[in-house]
């Protein structure tokens, strides 16, 4: 028997090898191994198994890894599917299903010591007096680590091993489970009863999970596939989580398994805990996995290992945990579908929710997208029929949403030198708070003291050497940081043009440091604190200070969109916005709608307990859409107006977007193989009359529509008459300098594709760029649906 092994060093290429005799039983599609390749030894993934090769004399697989396959066949093929439509070589896609910890071989289950009492035969030795304290402690708790014993018993491993000697104890290596949240006291919690919007959307969900099994069988008989994505569109407190959960448990009843998506940043001990409490006891007791970035490797493998035995059902991660390999699966739910970070930013280049989707059409689960703030993508498939939307318009407590007042910031700044932090209204809305004995939050998305550094005599700005943006003052550390790159250098005395060399230099523009900076100035007796990626370094800071906040040691919280999401403090009557239009005036189709979702997001945060909330958004722009849209909590409204200028302008989600991008350092080079790379891709665009023809002509385009694509694993790869075939709707715009021109060292253009056909165009990509001769200090990454186009 032969191996076709997909090799880790990306090659595009797959190698067959010899499985040897004593591996036979072990080597399976899916196994990782380890096989050599030259003079080396490499990790890669078998993709398929045969009697024979093309190849004579192949060398012998190593090793395997793992006592099961680690990729499972339908997470393969999700692999399969990642690498064609993403444009990335299927090693890229492969590598990114499996974490880090079980992809290589060294982390493993986690041996310790534990020390076990043995039953006395016959008559119980004398033992010297300290040895008999520890042996009683052994006995009392049967078995116990060593290290814990040590540490209990304030002895050492040579008492320990007496005892051994004398047949009392044993010691032995066994597996100790790394358990993360080992620490937490969990309570049993149980499903409420629903109100009758929930209740509705639940039957939904539970009546499209019965009728998967069915439908897959009948889908012979043409019948349209029924949408099995659910959009839940529901305010923050309006019940979702408690659907989740009900949803899960009904999988749970069917024998299946489910994956619950969280961005990252609200993967918070609370959000775990919920879903630990529900599934911890009773008849559909389970163990619930938790991934993410924040465990050590050995948890995030002793957690993988749950899933694929099967013990955990549930998985409750970020981004990469739609690669959890729960079988069978009968639910997916992404919460905050919205959220940006669902997009990986390096290659393979997926967004989490859309795989999401894919995987469950695969698997025959049922999706739920949940948020307060739908993508226009999600909300506009709703409307297409595409998808079903769910709508929870109330919170469950009957909660009104916060009023929100937008302060004409033009206005505040009449008169003085230049516009205030805070505008009156703010401040006297503060001062109140501070009276009341309530709590306030402040919210600016930019950290750092000012963001820019200006001579006002010479116009010389501080700008990052390595990046085309200007440096952000910090203020505690005297330093100019470029906030891309890392750049740091000290804080000029005078100007540094030679010519120049004012003293007066001076700051511009705001960051979260000076606001905090003026409001003690402003309000000395109040306990105010900081939270951004500055002062939270490690976990347990923010843990820290979202603890005090609730206490009420603190009346005042200064954040960035750290603080935008998911907290829930009854207290804060009072949210400030410092400066709302500061996302809107960039170089972004999503400008608007981003603004819309964090400006919703951060005004929820107002107002969640007896005392209703009030909310201020500080604005230079108050009349802008997406700010009136946001005062009134009105997505519908916004959706309406947003999805006219999409459509008429071909931006998502009326068509999709392929960003290309190239990257090096010399700025002439990159922009002559930007433009090269454009010539390549006009071959794309067919007129009208020229596809007409050639579609009567002999010999047709074989890669008409509805033609099943080659998947780019097999070694096949993409026909070549996938670059013929022509692209009515096709616009490419530039090559044209990146918004953000230079970063990191690196010059970069972009080109920018929209289609509706985009995996068509995935596969006529990959064909271009694979035989694209660019020169070698030129690198083009591929972004399909992009999510910043920066
Ligand atoms: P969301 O996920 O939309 O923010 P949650 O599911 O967290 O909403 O619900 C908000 C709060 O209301 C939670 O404290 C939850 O326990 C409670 N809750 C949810 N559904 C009900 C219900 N049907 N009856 C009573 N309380 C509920
Ligand atoms: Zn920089």
């Amino acid at each position: 028997m032969i191996a076709r092994v997909t090799l880790e060093i990306a090659l595009r290429k797959e190698f067959d090898y010899a499985i040897p005799p004593e591996l036979a039983t072990r080597v399976d599609v899916g196994s990782r191994v380890q096989v050599p390749f030259g003079p080396r030894k490499v990790l890669g993934v078998v993709t398929a198994v045969a009697e024979e090769s093309a190849h004579a004399r192949l060398k012998p697989i190593l090793k395997v890894i793992g006592a099961q396959t680690l990729v499972t066949p339908r997470v393969l093929q999700l692999a399969r599917w990642i690498a064609d439509y993403y444009c990335c070589a299927p090693e890229i896609a492969l590598k990114s299903v499996l974490p880090e910890a079980v992809r290589q071989e060294e982390a493993g289950w986690r041996e310790r010591l534990f020390v076990r009492a043995l039953p006395v035969n016959g008559e119980f030795p004398k033992l010297p007096k300290r040895q008999l304290e520890v042996w009683h402690i052994i006995e009392e708790r049967r078995e116990i680590l060593l290290t814990e014993l040590l540490a209990l018993a304030e002895t050492t491993t040579s008492t320990v091993r007496r005892l051994e000697d004398r047949g009392l104890v044993a010691l032995t290596n066994e597996i100790s489970e790394r358990d993360p949240y080992a620490q937490e006291h969990i309570l049993p919690s149980q499903p409420l009863v629903l109100n009758a919007r929930q209740a509705e959307a639940l039957k939904r969900i539970m009546t499209a999970m019965a009728s998967g099994a069915d439908e897959r069988s009948s889908r012979e008989d043409g019948r349209r596939k029924p949408s099995t994505t659910f959009l839940l569109h529901g305010v923050t407190g309006s019940g979702k989580t408690e659907i989740y959960l009900q949803a899960i448990a009904h999988t749970l009843e069917q024998g299946k398994g489910a994956i619950v998506l969280v961005p990252e940043i609200s993967l918070t001990p609370q959000t775990v805990e919920r879903f630990k409490a529900r599934f911890s006891s009773g008849k559909l007791q389970t163990l619930v996995a938790v991934l993410h970035s924040h465990l050590s490797a050995g948890e995030r493998h002793d957690e993988w290992h749950k899933i694929r035995q099967g013990r955990a059902r549930i998985v409750i991660g970020a981004r990469s945990a739609i690669f959890a390999p729960v079988e069978p699966l009968g639910l997916v739910i992404v919460d905050e579908e919205h959220e940006h970070t669902y997009k990986q930013e390096e290659a393979p280049r997926y967004h989490a929710r859309d795989v999401a989707i894919v995987r469950a059409q695969m698997e025959g689960a049922v999706v739920v997208l949940g948020s307060a703030t739908p993508s226009l993508e999600s909300y506009h498939n709703c409307k297409q029929g595409k998808y079903t939307l769910l709508e929870l318009p109330e919170r469950v407590d009957d909660q009104k949403l916060p009023y929100v007042r937008v302060v004409d910031m033009r206005q505040a700044a009449r008169g003085g030198k230049g516009p205030p932090i805070f505008s009156p209204q703010l401040k006297e809305a503060i001062t109140q708070r501070l009276e009341r004995g309530e709590q306030t939050i402040l919210f600016l998305n930019r950290r750092g003291y000012s963001t820019a550094l200006e001579c006002t005599q010479c116009g010389y700005v501080a700008n990052c050497p390595n990046c085309s943006l200007t440096l952000t003052y910090h203020r505690p550390e005297q330093k100019l940081r470029c906030h891309l790159c890392g750049y740091l250098e000290p804080v000029p005395a005078v100007c540094p043009n030679e010519k120049c060399r004012n003293p007066q230099i001076r700051y511009s523009g705001l960051g979260t440091q000076k606001v905090e900076d003026v409001l003690g100035k402003l309000f000395p007796q109040a306990r105010v604190k900081r939270m951004d990626a500055d002062v939270m370094k490690r976990k347990e800071d923010y843990r820290k200070v979202l603890g005090d906040f609730r206490a009420s040691k603190i009346d005042i919280l200064i954040g960035t969109q750290m603080i935008a999401k998911g907290l829930h403090f009854p207290n804060v009557t009072l949210v400030g916005i410092i400066f709302a239009d500061m996302a809107l005036h960039q170089p972004d189709f999503r400008a608007g709608e981003r603004t819309f979702q964090l400006l919703t997001q951060v005004a929820g945060r107002a107002g969640r307990g007896e005392v209703e909330g009030e909310v201020f958004v500080q604005a230079f722009t108050p009349f802008h859409p997406a700010i009136q849209f946001a005062r009134r909590h009105d997505f519908v409204g916004f959706y309406e107006q947003e999805i006219e200028f999409r459509e008429q302008l071909k931006y998502p989600p009326a068509a999709r977007v392929a960003l290309l991008t190239l990257k090096g350092r010399n700025e002439e080079k990159v922009k002559f193989s930007a433009a090269h790379v454009r010539r390549e891709l006009d071959q794309l665009v067919v007129e009208k009359e020229e596809q007409d023809k050639r579609k009567k002509g002999a010999g047709a385009s074989p890669m008409a529509s509805g033609e099943k694509a080659p998947l780019l694993l097999s070694s096949a790869g993409p026909q070549p008459a996938t670059s013929t075939a022509g692209f009515r709707d096709l616009i490419i715009a530039g090559p044209a300098p990146a918004p953000l021109l230079r970063a990191e060292t690196f010059y970069r253009y972009q080109l920018m594709l929209r289609t509706r056909a985009m995996s068509r165009l995935s596969r006529a990509l990959t064909f271009i760029t694979a035989g694209l001769s660019l020169p070698e200090d030129v690198a083009l990454t591929v972004d399909i649906d992009p999510v910043s186009l920066a």
